[in-house]
């Protein structure tokens, strides 16, 4: 597969929700609030993530993750356009930093389809440039000064809707910092547009080991034969692919859902790494479930499923300083000689103290 296909998919995009209802062949299209949401927010969606599209559309996933509606304008004091404090830590125009040893570098704003669940609906857009050569030079700058940084994320809005040129320049900057040992790219293009991972790109990868591939499949329909044959091309060169999917309201927010979802991945080499609670983004209150939603669904994947196939649960909260983790609680009581401990079919049972020895 060479760029001609992923290139075709990209310039007949949706770029409005009337395009995208007469792709679909809906009646009707106008409607004030998906006026005033694709206004406030970008809107495009490649045919082939539309194509997976099925009736009832307002019961499908997919169309739900695509279509602007009244949700996104919903108003409440603890939604921000920023709600994992990236502006403040970002000590050059397109990097972030925000956890000691890791940092964010934002390759590129715009993406092949605009999830309306986006936590970066602040960037994602085409509104901005690609990151220029003085805003890379000015990342890798600070990197070189800051060595304890051994980790950088390369995202976006979608870092792999850029050039290979562009993306092998990038890589090429970032490997000669002799501090960073690894690379993640964040992308969502295994899932709306997989024709994206040609041969041409994987060479590119493969000069620059290690490095890893993090994407966001939300639900099993998304996992296509074409969307596993390119995550499989990654896989074969050695670039090791994980999903962090979003846990999203009337989309995959059930336990089946959620363990067809893990399952299939698993079984097609794809690590199920995070299932994220939705974060409190301006434009994504429709989507976000009550944290007891993600619990649960948690302790009906334990027992079902290989620990490989189980993602960790967890949720970002504004001005706390990274991830919290979130389980099933398991123990009912701790004693002096014992626990009491349940499991997730609701047995109960006593776990003895260790023996004190002195
Ligand atoms: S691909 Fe990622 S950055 Fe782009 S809109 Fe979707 S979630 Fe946001």
């Amino acid at each position: 597969m060479n760029d001609k296909a992923w290139k075709e998919q990209m310039a007949q995009r949706l770029t409005n929700a009337s395009a995208f209802a007469r792709f679909l062949g809906m009646d009707k299209t106008e409607d004030t609030a998906i006026a005033e949401a694709e206004k406030q927010f970008p809107m495009a969606v490649t045919p082939y993530y539309a194509s997976l599209i099925r009736k009832p559309y307002e019961k499908d996933p997919i169309f739900l993750q695509c279509m602007p509606g009244a949700g996104e304008l919903i108003e409440a004091t603890w939604l921000t356009n920023d709600p994992l404090g990236e502006l403040p830590c970002s000590p050059t125009p397109k990097l972030v930093h925000r956890y000691p040893d890791r940092a964010l570098l934002l390759a590129c704003s715009e993406c092949a389809t605009y999830c309306r669940h986006c936590t970066r609906k602040r960037i994602s857009g085409e509104t901005l440039p690609p990151i220029s050569d003085e805003e890379l030079a000015a990342a890798i700058k600070y990197l070189e000064e800051h060595p304890e940084i051994d980790d950088l994320l390369i995202s976006g809005g979608d870092p792999l809707l850029l050039s290979d040129e562009a993306i092998d320049r990038i890589l090429s900057a970032v490997t000669k910092v002799k501090s960073i040992k690894a690379i993640r790219i964040a992308t969502r293009v295994l899932v709306t547009l997989p024709m994206r991972i040609t041969p041409g790109l994987i060479n590119i990868f493969s000069k620059y080991k290690p490095i890893f591939v993090n994407t966001q499949f939300n639900h099993p329909r998304e996992l296509t034969p074409e969307a596993l044959s390119a995550a499989s091309m990654l896989i074969d060169a050695g670039i090791p692919v994980a999903n962090q999917f979003v846990l999203l309201k009337d989309v995959n927010d059930t336990p089946e859902c959620v363990e067809e979802l893990c399952r299939t991945l698993y079984h097609n080499r794809i690590r199920p790494y995070y299932m994220f609670q939705c974060d409190l983004v301006r434009g994504v209150e429709h989507f976000r479930t009550p944290l007891s939603t993600g619990i649960n669904i948690m302790d009906y994947l334990r027992g079902r499923l290989s620990g490989m196939a189980i993602p960790n649960f967890c949720v970002d909260i504004p001005g706390l300083s990274g991830k919290i983790e979130l389980l099933p609680n398991y123990i009912i009581e701790e004693k002096p000689n014992e626990t009491i401990l349940r499991d997730n079919r609701g047995r109960v049972t006593s776990y003895p103290s260790p023996i004190t020895t002195k």
